[in-house]
């Protein structure tokens, strides 16, 4: 079978133009990334990880996570964290519950890169705006469905995701998706991709 890139099988295939579609995306993403640090001489897994330390709560701002969540070795991220250290960007601090161990939080001047350089999509967010409500339901819903399914073929190993969490349940006869945390009923508008309260089903950090 010919691969998603070759073209005599994109042209016959939507299935195989969709990956090819999200392949162009991903370069998006590398590209603006790459635009970012240029302008503020990091790495783009550094403004990643600085972007990360300021959107998530201390627990996740370790070593460990960060290479589970970037799919990357902690050696590498231990270079990267390294590097924004010496530059001022971040602090280690002991962890209040464990003094052995160490969680990573941003500098003042750390918060300001980010400020600046956390608008990179901005530009990918404009053709979404000019979506209609319904057509962005569905878009989240696919782009959910499709995550999950990497998640449980291992692909992913973390994710923040309601399908993913030991709160959520789904009544798939009223198609009716519950968080037991909130106590509430989901909307499809509502299911989060990022969750603060989220907890893995199987935990795969100890
Ligand atoms: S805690 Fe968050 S991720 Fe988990 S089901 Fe509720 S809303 Fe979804």
């Amino acid at each position: 079978m010919k691969s998603s890139f070759h073209l005599d099988r994109q042209n016959e295939d939507i299935d195989s133009r969709i990956v090819a579609g999200l392949e162009r995306i991903s370069e998006v993403f590398r590209v603006l990334l790459w635009n970012e640090s240029k302008e503020f001489s990091l790495s783009p897994i550094q403004i990643q990880i600085l972007i990360f330390l300021d959107t998530h709560s201390k627990d996740k701002c370790k070593i460990s996570y960060l290479a589970a969540e970037f799919n990357m070795t902690k050696p590498t991220i231990s270079d990267a964290v390294k590097s924004l250290e010496e530059k001022s960007l971040i602090k280690r601090k002991t962890d209040p519950s464990d003094s052995r161990s160490h969680y990573i939080e941003l500098t003042g001047k750390g918060k300001k890169v980010v400020e600046k350089s956390a608008m990179f999509t901005a530009e990918l967010e404009k053709p979404i705006h000019l979506l209609k409500d319904d057509d962005k339901v569905t878009l989240l819903l696919n782009l959910i469905s499709i995550i999950h399914h990497l998640t449980e073929a291992g692909v992913i190993t973390i994710q923040r995701m309601c399908m993913t969490c030991v709160y959520y349940k789904k009544d798939d006869s009223r198609n009716i998706h519950f968080c037991k945390l909130l106590n509430k009923r989901l909307k499809n508008t509502e299911l989060r991709i990022d969750c603060p309260e989220h907890s893995m089903r199987n935990k795969i950090l100890t």
